[in-house]
């Protein structure tokens, strides 16, 4: 990395959320109510037992909180940097009743997980002893690793296979730099693989390795193969030098490789969701001196978050709504685009007729959402939704065979690394219960099985230490 891209990263990426001291992670603890039937637990797609994890923190059982933490999502280190949280468990949090600050449950989250990685993060979970079965997980983002650390923990052997040649996914390759970096990702998995998951990179299931194969060599199939490339526009102009896939772009950043995407003075984003938005902050830190975000429906009908709006407009970015690109312009690369001006009618968005007009720009990144990949579910003849998901029991996540599961944004179309986690878990324990009807988990698996079978957060056990106090204790301790 040259020294100008050096610059540029220590200068306009740094951590939105930085860490809590140990001082100020203490007195935020300590604000917690530490509420029966937490609804901070409940808008948690793993259902992570808040109230637990921060007691603990309180009681300087770090460790402990981690553990509590990872129970109930073995993606926590990276959910506490990559979670939308204001819509999630700070967004439930109580004191919202009380136009108070919500407590800072991501920020004591990350300070736990932190702690366990700077501190032995290796011993926190032990797999069950061998059950004999074979697990196949095809994707090393956040569904399959979730799926295949808990497949772990109940004895089966389990073989990661992903085409790319690093691991973790969209949390390695799309997550905002300035929200979590790609170390923190790499060394979550990398936790994660000490449980004894063998992984197979560089290999493609469809491709390198026929999908077939997997059906007669395992005992069950996981797919968390996520979605697609981006949306083509289907424009003149879409193949010129200058025009970029939001994926594309967002993955050369967080690599810390700005040479190929050039300098742009003048960059013009499409997309109204939270990628659009993404691209918007990560092209003004790059360096461009003007980003424009155009969308062709109104501000109120973005799909991104309003806090990551704010984030973009506080970076300078600039918005137009209602107007829909017709041509990209330029010889061999991008200098302008050619848009008109729209309006939505019963739901449907229309040109408005002689509305035509142009933009110069020097750089267009399309993030108008991502295609779905439908071809592990023909390679398997699984059924599909209409629109290309892979069709799963929304409690189970069987497909319509039996022997393979699927979850993450494959069968969502695309939401958070959260959701990704959650149906990783429940596909491990679904895998467990196909095959071995009745059976109870392996010793010491109890609590995370009870955060899906909705038997959530047992009292917070507590013990003597020996000075006349008491400390909380946690699952496993
Ligand atoms: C730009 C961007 C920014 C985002 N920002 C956030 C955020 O800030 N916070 C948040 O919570 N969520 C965010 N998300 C969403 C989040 O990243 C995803 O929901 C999550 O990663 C989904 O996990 P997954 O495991 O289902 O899929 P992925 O993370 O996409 O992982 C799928 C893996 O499967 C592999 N694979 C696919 N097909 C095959 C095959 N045939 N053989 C072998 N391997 C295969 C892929 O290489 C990939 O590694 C963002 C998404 C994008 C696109
Ligand atoms: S809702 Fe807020 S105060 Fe109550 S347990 Fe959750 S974080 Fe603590």
């Amino acid at each position: 990395m040259d020294s100008a891209t050096r610059r540029v990263y220590s200068e306009n990426f740094k951590e939105l959320k930085a860490a809590l001291s140990p001082e100020d992670a203490a007195v935020e603890a300590n604000r917690c109510l530490w509420c029966y039937d937490a609804p901070c637990a409940k808008a948690c797609p793993t259902h992570i037992d808040v109230p637990r994890f921060i007691k603990q923190i309180a009681s300087g059982n770090l460790i402990g909180s981690a553990k509590t933490i990872l129970e109930a999502n073995a993606l926590g280190h990276s959910c506490a940097r990559a979670c939308p949280v204001e819509v999630l468990c700070e967004g439930a949090c109580v004191y919202h009743a009380w136009q108070e600050r919500p407590i800072e449950i991501a920020r004591l989250q990350r300070r736990a997980t932190d702690h366990l990685h700077l501190n032995g993060a290796d011993a926190v979970f032990k797999p069950a002893p061998a059950n004999g079965r074979k697990a196949a997980v095809i994707g090393a983002g956040p569904a399959g690793l979730s799926c295949a650390a808990y497949l772990r923990r109940l004895g089966f052997a389990v073989t990661l296979y992903d085409r790319e040649k690093t691991p973790g996914g969209l949390n390695t390759r799309g997550i905002a730099e300035y929200k979590m970096t790609q170390r923190v990702s790499l060394d979550e998995v990398h936790r994660l693989l000490g449980l004894g998951i063998e992984i197979k990179l560089g290999k493609e299931i469809g491709g390198d390795i026929p999908a077939g194969k997997l059906l007669s060599d395992f005992d069950a199939v996981f797919l968390g193969c996520g979605l697609g490339a981006t949306r083509k526009l289907g424009i003149p102009g879409e193949g010129l030098r200058g025009v970029w896939d939001a994926l594309s772009f967002i993955r050369f950043v967080k690599e810390r490789n700005l040479k190929p995407l050039g300098k742009s003075r003048v960059t013009v984003v499409l997309g109204g969701g939270n990628t659009a938005v993404d691209a918007v902050t990560q092209s003004k830190r790059i360096g461009a001196e003007r980003v424009m975000l155009a969308y062709r429906r109104g501000r109120e009908e973005m799909g991104a978050y309003d806090f990551e709006v704010e984030l973009a407009k506080s970076d300078g970015a600039e918005f137009l709504w209602n107007a829909a690109p017709t041509r990209i312009l330029g010889k061999t690369k991008v200098e302008g685009i050619e848009f008109c001006r729209t309006q939505v009618r019963q739901g449907r968005v229309v040109s408005v007729p002689g509305s035509k007009f142009k933009l110069a720009c020097d750089r267009v990144i399309k993030a108008v959402g991502q295609e779905k990949d439908r071809s592990l579910a023909e390679a398997l003849g699984l059924q599909t939704e209409s629109d290309g998901r892979i069709k799963a029991d929304p409690e189970t996540l069987a497909t319509s065979n039996p022997q393979v599961f699927a979850g993450g944004d494959a069968v969502n179309g695309g939401a958070e690394v959260v959701n990704a986690a959650a149906d990783g878990k429940r596909a491990a324990w679904a895998i467990w219960r196909r095959l071995n009807p009745g059976l109870p988990p392996p010793p010491g698996n109890d609590y995370w099985v009870s955060t899906i079978e909705g038997r959530l957060v047992a009292p917070i056990p507590e013990r003597e230490t020996g000075n006349g106090k008491r400390e909380t204790v946690t699952t496993g301790e």
